[in-house]
């Protein structure tokens, strides 16, 4: 029987890349929404192809265009976060695909786990700001909450033999500026910081892979979806991004899980699992690769790793917190306002000013959140 699915995000990297594994396998899925932030041209050409009940644009102002671009499709067509809500509250609809940058969606995906679905979650940034509120209300609703970072991905496949988990061995490219020297960092272009070596993403994930943030939200990720101490969580670089994350157990045994840098895969994963199906990716080559590296990250060079580690640690709001302003960073230096060295500047000043709170509801987490991009921006304005 087909597995009803929605996708909030469905126009951005993750959120194609999810339909080319629907489009793979057709009898398995129907795609009942998708729901995309700005893009009504990308939006409509999936609408055409998928045919969902509800198609959603976050932008009111481009919805209008995007009801125009599908007629006469029967697809209903809303907008605002009140269309969010109204994919996760579909009754059909057994799986949200959490793919939409930032916190955007973060209110449908606790309006999903409380209508009874399964979360295929890309959107690292929600566990990051809610992690227990949303680890919570999915055991509450005995709902899964699937990972698709490929990390979490490979650690998820790990975490399968049984026995007491000793470490958590989370992987990472290194990223483009891996082996530049601090003034080569000061003086980096957006163009040159985009340029992922091993993995092609959106241009946020691609600033946060550049500074190591991105390692550093994927370790406060695992914490909460894992269950974890931060004790229990190490990074490790390895350029060659074949070993997406390996899991120690009590009596030394090492699980990793390979494979190509191929989202697909860990999509594919999320959507199938508990079954693993066929898929045409890219078959790995070990011995023309001949050697596999790893290293210690440096968090001198990326204190932006240093920093989230900080904020995991110290928890209640300051994952919040850490996560705006470094949203807020990331764009000045995308517009070429600010050096890329100037990104943990802003973090760390935000993190020092925030007076931290338990993490109660919704609401607060929203707050922390306008009030960390508030403080990002002036002081941004001011370096
Ligand atoms: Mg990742």
């Amino acid at each position: 029987m087909a597995k009803e699915i929605a996708i909030l995000g469905s126009t951005g990297s993750i959120g194609r890349q999810t339909l080319a594994v629907v489009a793979a396998h057709p009898e398995q899925f129907r795609v009942v929404a998708l729901a995309a932030y700005n893009n009504a041209e990308v939006l409509a050409a999936q609408v055409r192809q998928f045919k969902p009940k509800l198609a959603v644009l976050l932008n009111p102002e481009r919805a209008g265009d995007l009801a125009a671009r599908i007629a006469p499709l029967s697809t209903q067509v809303m907008t605002g976060e009140k269309g969010l809500l109204a994919i996760a509250r579909l009754p059909e609809v057994k799986l949200v695909v959490a793919a939409m940058v930032g916190i955007r969606s973060l209110a449908a995906i606790f309006a999903a786990l409380d209508a009874g679905k399964d979360i295929a979650l890309a959107n690292k940034e929600a566990m990051v700001v809610a992690g227990e509120l949303l680890m919570e209300r999915a055991r509450k609703r005995g709902r899964q909450i699937i990972p698709v970072d490929s990390e979490h991905s490979a650690i998820f496949q790990c975490l399968r033999q049984g026995g007491r988990v000793e470490k958590v061995i989370i992987t990472a490219s290194g990223g483009p500026l891996r082996n530049m020297t601090p003034a080569q960092m000061a003086a980096v272009t957006p163009q040159q910081a985009l340029n992922h070596p091993t993995w092609s993403m959106g241009p946020k994930i691609s600033i946060d892979s550049a500074t190591l943030m991105n390692k550093g939200l994927e370790v406060i990720e695992a914490k909460h979806l894992f269950a974890l101490d931060y004790d229990q969580i190490e990074v490790l670089i390895h350029p060659q991004s074949v070993v997406h994350s390996l899991v120690r157990y009590s009596d030394g045994a090492l699980f990793a899980q390979l494979g190509p840098a191929d989202m697909r895969i860990p999509i594919q994963y999320a959507l199938s699992w508990p079954e693993r199906w066929d898929l045409d990716s890219q078959v790995l080559d070990l011995a023309a690769l001949g050697h596999l590296d790893f290293d210690y990250p440096d968090l001198e060079r990326f204190p932006c790793l240093a920093l989230a580690w900080r904020a995991g640690r110290a928890g209640g709001t300051y994952p919040a917190a850490l996560n705006a302003a470094d949203e807020v960073a990331v764009q000045y230096f995308l517009q070429g306002k600010l050096p890329l060295t100037a990104i943990s500047r802003i973090v760390a000043e935000v993190l020092e000013e925030h007076q931290p709170g338990k993490v109660h509801n919704l609401e607060q987490i929203l707050a922390v959140d306008a009030w960390a991009r508030q403080r990002a921006a002036a002081i941004a304005e001011h370096i």
